[in-house]
C-alpha cells in the first residue's frame, strides 16, 4: 500500500509528509509497507506512514554516500549557515511543530512550547555556529618536523532515536553530525515519526542539499538492524534502551563501525537534611514528572535524609497529586498521556511489582478515574516507598514513577546512589558546599545537578557511564564523536629522517 505524500491533520496549518525522505524527496517504501501512527490521548489513528525496510535503508545509505563528499568539502561556514536557517525555520513553524509533537507523543503543548521546540532550534543554532570552529592541533614533535592533526568527517552516519523526545533528538543527533560534514540516515522510533519528517521537509526548504539527510521510519528489527549492520555506515549514534544498545554493538561488528550509546538511567536524587525543602520538592517533581517521567535522565530514585523524610514526602505527594492531567493539546494540562498503550501497561505493571515486593504506594500506581481520560495512555503521578534492593529501585520504569528511600549518613546515601548498573543523570540538594562537591566527585554518573535537576544546554556534555552507555552528545566533545583525527607529518627540510641514516 502507498501512503499519501502529504495529509492534512485537523488543527495543524501545514500538511504532514508521511513518506520516507530519501535523496531530498518524499518517496514510498519499496515493499509498500505502512505503520499506523496513533494519538496516545485517545487511541485514534492519526495517519499511516510509509514503513522503511532493509532495501529502503540501502537506498538511503546510497544517497547519503553520494552526497557526503561535497557536503564535507563545502565551506564550513556555509554548512553552518544552513543549520542557522533551519533554526529560523523551526521558530517560524513553532506553533505547528508544538501541536504535531503533542499529538504524536502526548507531550503537553505547554512543555513543547517552552522546551521541545525552543531547545530544538537552539541546538541547531548552536551547532550551526560550531561548524566553522572545529579546529585541529599542532602537537610539538621531533625537531625538523611539523605534525598537524586535522579532524575529518566520518562519512555516512546512522542515527537511531527513541520516542520520548523525537523532535528534540533530531537536533541533538543531526546538528553536530551535519556541522562536522557527515551525511545522515536517521531512523525515528516507529511510533513517533511525524516531527522528524516535518524537520526533513524544513531542511529541504532551507536548502540542505539532497541526500545529506535521509529519514527512514521503520521498525527496529528491520530498518534499525540494517542501519546497525550496514557496511557503508561508519558510525551509529543511538539513543534508547540498554538492551537495544547491546544488539547494536553486536550488529556493528561487521565493519567495526564506531558506536555512540545514550541508554537507560535510574537517576538518584538525594535530598540532604540541610536542603532548602521547597526547592528540593519542586525540583524533584520536575526531575521525575516532566514528560510523564519518560526521560532517561529522570530523577527516578529519591534518596532522602531520614530527618526530613516525613515532611518532604508529605509535601512532595501533595504536589504530585495536584498535577493537572489532561488533553496535551490543552494549554492548562501539566501532564499528558504516556506515549503508547504498551508503555502505559509496562509502567502500571511496575506498581504491582512494587506492592508484591513489599513497597508502599503513597500515591498513584493506577490510571486516573476521570472518564474523559479513559482512552488515553495515562498513569497518575506515582510515589512508592521502596527498599533500594527492590526491582522498582533497580530497573528503569520510564514513567511518572518515583521511589523514595531514606538514609541516615552521607556514606549510606552515596552507596545507595551508586548501587545500580546505570550512571546517567543524578541530583543532590544541600547547602553544604564541600559535601556537594564531594558527592559530585563520587557519584557514578555522566551529569550531576546540584540544587537543580535536568538542566541541559547544547554547550554542556551529555551522556552516561556504566550501562547508561558511552560517548557524549553536545558541546565540543560531540564534535570529536563525529570526526576522526588525521595526523599529517611534514619533514620540513625534506631530508632523509634521522632514524633512516646509515
Ligand atoms: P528502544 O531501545 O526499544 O528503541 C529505541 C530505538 O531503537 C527505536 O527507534 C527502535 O525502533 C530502535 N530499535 C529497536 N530494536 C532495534 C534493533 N534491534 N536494532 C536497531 N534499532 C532498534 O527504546 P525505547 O523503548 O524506544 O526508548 C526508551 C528507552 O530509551 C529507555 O530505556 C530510555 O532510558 C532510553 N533513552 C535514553 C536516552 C539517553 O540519552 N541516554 C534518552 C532517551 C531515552
Amino acid at each position: 500500500m502507498t501512503v499519501h505524500s502529504e495529509i492534512e491533520i485537523a488543527g495543524l496549518t501545514a500538511p504532514i509528509n508521511t513518506q520516507l525522505f530519501i535523496n531530498g524527496e518524499f518517496v514510498d517504501a519499496a515493499a509498500g509497507g505502512t505503520i499506523e501512527v496513533l494519538n496516545p490521548f485517545n487511541g485514534k489513528k492519526i495517519c499511516d506512514i510509509a514503513e522503511a525496510r532493509e532495501e529502503d535503508v540501502d537506498r538511503a545509505v546510497e544517497a547519503a554516500k553520494a552526497a557526503q563528499p561535497a557536503w564535507a568539502r563545502m565551506d564550513a561556514a556555509d554548512r553552518g549557515q544552513l543549520l542557522l536557517k533551519l533554526a529560523d525555520a523551526i521558530e517560524a513553524n513553532a506553533e505547528e511543530l508544538i501541536k504535531l509533537e503533542a499529538l504524536d507523543t502526548g507531550h503537553p503543548v505547554r512543555d513543547a512550547r517552552k522546551l521541545d521546540v525552543p531547545r530544538t532550534a537552539r541546538c541547531f543554532r548552536y551547532f550551526g555556529g560550531m561548524a566553522d570552529k572545529v579546529e585541529g592541533s599542532l602537537p610539538p614533535v621531533y625537531p625538523g618536523f611539523i605534525n598537524y592533526v586535522q579532524r575529518e568527517a566520518l562519512g555516512v552516519v546512522g542515527q537511531i532515536v527513541p520516542w520520548n523526545f523525537p523532535l528534540m533528538f533530531t537536533s541533538w543527533k543531526m546538528a553536530p553530525a551535519l556541522a562536522a560534514g557527515n551525511a545522515i540516515v536517521i531512523k525515528p522510533a516507529e511510533i513517533t515519526p511525524l516531527s522528524t519528517l516535518r524537520i526533513a521537509a524544513l531542511m529541504k526548504e532551507v536548502g540542505i542539499p539532497d541526500g545529506v539527510v535521509n529519514v527512514v521510519p521503520g521498525y527496529g528489527h528491520t530498518a534499525g538492524a540494517r542501519l546497525s549492520s550496514h557496511p557503508d555506515i561508519k558510525k551509529i549514534a543511538f539513543t534508547g534502551s540498554t538492551a537495544t544498545g547491546r544488539r547494536i554493538v553486536e550488529a556493528s561488528a561487521g565493519n567495526l563501525k564506531k558506536v555512540q550509546l545514550e541508554l537507560g538511567g535510574k537517576g538518584p536524587n538525594i535530598v540532604f537534611d540541610d536542603a532548602i525543602l521547597p526547592a528540593a520538592i519542586g525540583g524533584s517533581a520536575w526531575a521525575i514528572f516532566h514528560n510523564q517521567g519518560q526521560a532517561c535522565i529522570a530523577g527516578s530514585r529519591l534518596i532522602v535524609h531520614e530527618k526530613v523524610a516525613d515532611e518532604f514526602t508529605e509535601k512532595f505527594a501533595a504536589l504530585a497529586k495536584s498535577i493537572r492531567l489532561g488533553n496535551p493539546m490543552d494549554s492548562n494540562t501539566e501532564m499528558g498521556p504516556l506515549t503508547s498503550k504498551m508503555h502505559q501497561e509496562k509502567v502500571l505493571e511496575y506498581a504491582k511489582i512494587a506492592e508484591q515486593e513489599g513497597g508502599e504506594i503513597i500515591c498513584g500506581g493506577k490510571a486516573p478515574d476521570d472518564p474523559e481520560l479513559a482512552n488515553g495512555c495515562f498513569v497518575e503521578p506515582t510515589i512508592v516507598r521502596a527498599d533500594m534492593s527492590s526491582r522498582v529501585c533497580q530497573e528503569e520504569v520510564f514513567g511518572p514513577f518515583v521511589t523514595i528511600s531514606t538514609f541516615s549518613d552521607d556514606e549510606e546515601a552515596l552507596q545507595m546512589a551508586n548501587g545500580v548498573i546505570y550512571g546517567l543523570g543524578s541530583g543532590l540538594w544541600t547547602q553544604n558546599l564541600s559535601r556537594a562537591h564531594r558527592f559530585a566527585r563520587e557519584i557514578k554518573a555522566g551529569m550531576v545537578w546540584i540544587n537543580s535537576y535536568k538542566v541541559v544546554h547544547p554547550a554542556s556534555p551529555f551522556g552516561g557511564v556504566g550501562e547508561s552507555g558511552y560517548g557524549r552528545e553536545m558541546g565540543f566533545e560531540v564534535m570529536n564523536e563525529y570526526t576522526q583525527a588525521k595526523s599529517v607529518w611534514v619533514n620540513v627540510d625534506a631530508q632523509i629522517p634521522p632514524h633512516y641514516e646509515r
